[in-house]
């Protein structure tokens, strides 16, 4: 119980992962290589494409997704005040680290 209760702690620690900014790009091309916390979001025409960060969980893994719906699975997104949500929640089903989470006003919460 107690041990249960220090883990999830200690978790929580380890897991600094809010999103420190949203910066807007025009290509994939203008994503740096270190993202560091902050929320890339490719938009071109007005329309936003892609949206690339990096695992809140620090396992260093880099999430792209796609935004566009004709292009099979896609999420939502949606930028208030400079703040990001994100719909429906990722779920790094296939990496070791297995994050579940959603991105609501560019705070990570996990599922
Ligand atoms: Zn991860």
């Amino acid at each position: 119980m107690i041990l249960k209760a220090l883990r999830r702690w200690w978790q929580c620690l380890q897991k600094r992962p809010d999103i420190k900014r949203v910066i807007i790009v025009e290509s994939m091309t203008d994503v740096p290589a270190r993202l560091a916390s902050n929320f890339y979001v490719v938009r071109r025409a007005g329309f936003d494409r892609r949206a690339v960060f990096n695992c809140p969980c620090n396992c260093g893994r880099r999430i792209d997704l796609n935004l566009v719906k004709s292009q099979g699975p896609n999420w939502s997104l949606a930028i208030k005040n400079g703040k990001a949500t994100l719909n429906p929640s990722v779920w790094l089903r296939d990496e070791p680290c297995q994050s579940h989470f959603f991105i609501r006003d560019n705070k990570v919460m996990w599922v």
